[in-house]
């Protein structure tokens, strides 16, 4: 059962009110549960005068939660048009804390949204996006970013691959990217049947936060050769980065040319990529 933390009407109420079936097009899976929205939103305390920004806040169960928290700005961005009006009535109860963009969140720029304080970053992500999302956020121009933290909800396998350890077989592009600049963690699962609709997997929510000096070599040269590296995972890297300047490259960087991709930690990467 759902504890009243607001005085607003029940989420079920309000997805019937305003016909927000959910829709698979827009990775739709709504929680209900405001004690799991209430817990998700408490990961990210203290708020202070941070500005929060909530992507896919959909009918507002995790919006509702962190401004019960008392998030004091929240910038929430929402695709679906069929949403807003529900996010309105939020906002109205809550005078001058809640920003509402009807925006597809990949075209938008966080560091715009930062006003006095940090940014902090609170999602139940859609999956069909989700990972490009993050990706947008580790990789801005420039480092430090504009947000101080993210509290985002992931399928557990993607969760997995965020906090993955060299050897793994979980480590990959992802792992290399997230590793370099942020530490992550993932906090705690939370299982299909929260959902509404229930989706296919177990999810999990990971905090990451930057990492003040990471080092120092660009975006696109690790992205280039950990898209190159793990492309073919299972073949010896003198093989498999041919195409940047295979055993050369790697004999340069005290790299063996017949490891694999999947033994190389994150400096080693960085040794390769500052290589090119
Ligand atoms: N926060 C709500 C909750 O926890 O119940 C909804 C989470 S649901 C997994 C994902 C939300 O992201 C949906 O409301 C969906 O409409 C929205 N969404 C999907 N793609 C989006 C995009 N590109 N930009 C912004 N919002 C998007």
């Amino acid at each position: 059962m759902s504890l009243a933390i607001d005085g607003l009407p029940p989420l079920r109420e309000v997805i019937a009110a305003h016909g927000l079936d959910p829709k698979k097009s827009f990775g739709q899976n709504f929680l209900l549960d405001l004690n799991l929205t209430g817990r998700i939103a408490r990961q990210a305390l203290p708020f202070g005068d941070a500005t929060i920004v909530e992507v896919g806040p959909g009918p507002g169960g995790l919006t509702r939660a962190l401004l019960a928290n008392g998030a004091q700005r929240l910038v929430a961005i929402e695709k679906d048009r069929r949403c807003i009006a529900a996010l309105g009535e939020i906002a109205g109860h809550y005078p001058g804390r809640l920003e509402i963009i009807e925006a597809d969140a990949l075209t938008v720029d966080i560091a715009r949204l930062a006003n006095r304080g940090p940014v902090k970053i609170v999602a139940n992500l859609p999956y069909n996006v989700g990972t490009q999302l993050l990706l947008n956020w580790l990789t801005p121009r420039g480092w430090p970013p504009a947000w101080s933290d993210l509290t985002l909800m992931f399928q557990r396998e993607v969760a997995e691959r965020i906090v993955a350890a060299p050897g793994s077989d979980a480590y990959g592009r992802l792992g290399v990217l997230a590793g370099w600049r942020t530490r992550a963690a993932i906090l705690f699962d939370v299982s299909r049947e929260a959902f509404t609709p229930p989706p296919k997997v177990t999810s999990s929510v990971v905090r990451l936060e930057p990492l003040p000096a990471p080092i120092d070599v660009p975006v696109a040269a690790l992205e280039r050769v950990t898209a190159a590296a793990f492309g073919q995972r299972r073949k010896m890297l003198r093989q498999s980065i041919k195409g940047l300047g295979g055993e050369a490259l790697l004999v340069q960087a005290g790299i063996d040319p017949q490891r694999r991709a999947e033994t190389l930690d994150i400096a080693e990467f960085c040794r390769l990529a500052a290589l090119l």
